[in-house]
């Protein structure tokens, strides 16, 4: 099962300041020409079911609240993919005067994948590392419980005492007819 899910992660895209030039991208993954669903990767629309949230776009003061609001709501454990130059660094909206920078400022990034925008084939690359490493963190997410000790109590052996084996009824002997 758990195999299974994290090669089967459940995707969800959240574009927070992008250009839409990854978001193009994105969707190309999708289309049957790049086929992520080859993979296992299915795309959704709610956060609450994702296992990766990919992430398009630089951080600004508006979006970063909605942002970490829907990272909350997906269950644990989760990752992370950063798609393109935007999510890492701001891109070139880091000296807008409201934008915070890359999306690790909000929400821990696993995978920054590199580009203005990354090549479709790339996206799915990221996607694909983030599934190894969602597969690690339920490995290690898997609480292992103590073995349970039971205790055996045993009944005292009783104490030999000489004086009432004395005063004990000699064993009655059957006489030969
Ligand atoms: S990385 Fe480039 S293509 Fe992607 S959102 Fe930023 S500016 Fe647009």
């Amino acid at each position: 099962m758990t195999k299974a899910t994290a090669k089967a992660p459940w995707v969800v895209h959240v574009n927070c300041n992008s250009c839409n030039g990854c978001d193009i991208e994105f969707l190309a993954c999708l289309t049957p020409m790049y086929d992520a669903e080859r993979f296992g990767v299915l795309h959704i629309g709610t956060p609450k079911h994702a296992d990766i949230m990919v992430v398009t776009g630089s951080v600004n003061n508006r979006n970063a609240r909605v942002l970490r609001n829907l990272y909350e709501q997906m269950p644990s454990p989760k990752v992370v993919v950063a798609m393109g130059v935007c999510p890492a660094t701001g891109g070139i909206f880091a000296d807008g005067y409201n934008v915070i920078g890359g999306a690790e400022k909000v929400v821990p990034v696993d995978v920054f994948v590199p580009g203005c925008p990354p090549r479709p084939e790339a996206m799915l690359d990221g996607i694909l590392e983030g599934a190894k490493i969602l597969a690690g963190k339920r490995q290690n997410s898997v609480t292992v419980k103590p073995v349970r000790r039971i205790k055996i109590v045993r009944p005292a052996a009783p104490a030999a005492d000489p004086a009432a084996a004395a005063a004990a009824p000699a064993p009655v002997k059957e006489e030969a007819k």
